[in-house]
């Protein structure tokens, strides 16, 4: 069995610490004791369901190798689309942690704190609501010209199919587009 413990290391276990652990006890293989369970559980509730809060979205449209940050309305639009999704969550250092004094104030069913929401089975012994997270402002995402070249692609593929006046003047202008994006992506790309 093994006797990794996140504990033993300087400062307050985080996640990943625990998990290591948990990883290396299961390749160990044999049992673990109940108190050790009981830590791992300890460490992983408290920096899961402590101050987490995402600090920035990001969606990948079906087909596209970017991800791009998106607000939350963008989020629940890019969930409808079942887009792939990520969330970057940054949680405090335990120095961060606040030690509350008050008492919870606990739902009228009892299963939560209308405060903190910490569930009421769950709830550390005082009532510490979150801190609103600070959020990373959305940034221009940067702009490849590059990535218009399959619809340019795709458009000549349907020219064909147009009359032959409509389809000269359109790939006209795509070998205009095209020469316009190699110039500039070879002026750009040392
Ligand atoms: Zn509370």
């Amino acid at each position: 069995m093994s006797t990794t413990s996140a504990s033993t290391k300087a400062g307050e276990p985080v996640v990943s610490d625990t998990l290591r652990a948990m990883r290396d006890a299961a390749r160990a293989g044999g049992t673990v004791p109940a108190e050790q369970v009981g830590e791992w559980f300890q460490t992983i509730r408290d920096q899961l369901y402590a101050e987490q809060r995402p600090v920035r979205l990001e969606a990948c449209a079906t087909g596209s190798p970017h991800w791009i940050q998106v607000d939350e309305r963008g989020w629940h639009r890019a969930r409808k689309e079942r887009q792939k999704l990520r969330a970057l969550y940054v949680h405090p250092l335990p120095e961060e942690r606040r030690k509350g004094t008050l008492d919870h104030t606990w739902s009228a069913d009892r299963t939560h704190c209308t405060r903190c929401n910490s569930p009421h089975d769950w709830a550390e012994p005082f009532c510490d609501p979150p801190k609103e997270p600070v959020r990373i402002p959305l940034k221009r995402q940067p702009y490849n010209p590059l990535w218009v070249v399959p619809a340019l692609d795709r458009l000549e593929r349907a020219m064909r199919r147009e009359g032959k006046q409509e389809r000269e003047y359109w790939n006209r202008e795509i070998a205009q587009m095209r020469r316009s994006i190699e110039e500039h992506t070879k002026e750009t790309q040392p």
